[in-house]
């Protein structure tokens, strides 16, 4: 029989009504054997997040401040979903042992760790599922380095003997027992091992969006979902300032061949994102799969005539950024010239330090600084295979008004990086959005 493993995020989760909702979703297909659940998220956008709750809770505790206030938001988040479900659970005894281990010595990451756990246990209760604790078979070092093959074997063995399991997101247990959380975000990464220990067909994680949009939707309002995407597509979008799933979450299902599908709970006619190794074959390829960008970026400059004669230029010029601890995130050329770009937040404390060293070691001609630029990644397996495609790209930025400052294709031929200011993104963003999918 197929195995999913299905995720719900917090918005997911947030309240009675989206119980029942993920309850249909699960009853639509008995596949869906594995659920690993979030904390209760967001009801509304001025609501606030169990798990920030429960971290508000631990500084209070931690301060030797009066936590109760906190913990009774957080009771009432429990006690209203357990009531209006009518189901049967002891919530009282589950915060009695949480408020003890608050007067004993408060743990950040244990306080942090029970919205997942009082969520799966109720959602447990009201399906009827068994628990998983993940304290028993997600793994952590004592300093709290996640141990990825250790779960494997501990979460394989406890799921090959359940039919059906709800399993808390977040976070894990090292040998001792003391709880370890993921950074925010983690459940991501909890179903992806949930996933792949079950050698699952599919990973669903499910949220509140339709799937990986075209290009973020504060930009564009009415961004369209993309069908599929390939892991590297997604990376380079990630890596571009898309979120879309935790950066731990691809690794272990990538790795087992296990495709993700983005799912969105209060829309579950909607098929979502499917992330895939490879597009499935006779899959209309799109011609740009995805867009995204971030501001804060500034770029070096270095002209030098006949640099390409001398050797370990580059390697001499990208030392001094080095040197100095400052990554580079593109390293567009050109005859006689080389661009560093790097992101300002990092450049900013060494600008003096590396503009001098960068006149004095290398002896250029120009050494020129653009501040306040804006990245845009256009990304798409689709750019190799159809010609084309940068013209339209260059073109459509250029049609909105938009001045380009710099250029650069990937050697991967993924993804067109364009450089504009910070100014023009959103304009830039908008234009290639309108020349691939239209207004
Ligand atoms: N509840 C945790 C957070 O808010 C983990 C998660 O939802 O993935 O970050």
């Amino acid at each position: 029989m197929k195995t999913i493993v299905a995720k719900f995020g917090g918005s997911s989760l947030a309240s009675a009504a989206q119980f029942r909702k993920v309850g249909a979703i699960l009853a639509a297909d008995p596949a869906r054997r594995f659920v690993v659940a979030s904390a209760p998220g967001k009801r509304d956008s001025g609501d606030t997040k169990v798990t920030d709750l429960l971290y508000r809770c631990y500084d209070a505790a931690a301060a030797g401040e009066d936590f109760a206030p906190v913990l009774d938001r957080i009771r009432a988040r429990f006690s209203d979903i357990a009531r209006e479900l009518g189901v049967a659970f002891d919530l009282e005894g589950e915060l009695a042992a949480v408020e003890g281990q608050l007067r004993a010595g408060p743990r950040r990451d244990y306080m942090a760790s029970r919205g997942e756990y009082l969520n799966s246990k109720l959602l447990a209760a009201w399906l009827g599922w068994p628990f998983l604790d993940a304290a028993d078979c997600v793994r952590f070092t004592p300093e709290g380095a996640f141990d990825a093959e250790t779960t494997q074997d501990l979460l394989s063995r406890a799921l090959a003997g359940l039919d059906r399991a709800v399993i808390p997101g977040f976070y894990g247990a090292d040998a001792t027992g003391a709880i370890h959380t993921f950074s925010r975000g983690g459940s991501d990464v909890s179903g992806s091992l949930a996933a792949r220990a079950a050698g699952a067909d599919l990973y669903e994680n499910w949220t509140d969006v339709s799937g990986v949009l075209f290009t973020d939707p504060r930009i564009v309002r009415n961004a369209r979902p993309i069908q599929y995407i390939t892991y590297r597509e997604l990376r380079e979008l990630s890596y571009m300032g898309a979120s879309v799933l935790h950066e731990d979450a691809v690794f272990p299902v990538r790795r087992a061949g296990i495709p993700i599908n983005i799912r969105n709970t209060n829309r579950p006619q909607d098929p979502g994102t499917l992330i895939v190794a490879a597009l499935p074959e006779g899959t209309e390829t799109v011609p740009v799969t995805g867009v995204a960008g971030r501001k804060g970026f500034a770029a070096v400059l270095v002209e030098k005539s006949l640099m390409n004669s001398e050797i370990g230029f580059a390697a001499r010029l990208l030392n001094i950024f080095a040197q100095n601890g400052v990554p580079f995130e593109h390293c567009p050329t050109g005859i006689d010239t080389m661009s560093v770009v790097v992101s300002e937040a990092a450049f900013a404390p060494h600008r003096e330090e590396i503009l001098a060293a960068l006149r004095e070691q290398l002896k250029p001609d120009r050494v020129q600084l653009e501040e306040d630029l804006a990245l845009i990644a256009v990304v798409g397996h689709g750019m190799v295979a159809n010609k084309g495609i940068a013209a339209r790209i260059l073109g459509a930025v250029t049609a909105a008004g938009v001045n380009i400052r710099m250029i650069d294709q990937g050697s991967s031929e993924l993804n067109i990086i364009l450089g504009i200011d910070a100014a023009d993104y959103e304009t830039a963003v908008r234009g290639i959005y309108t020349e691939f999918y239209g207004e």
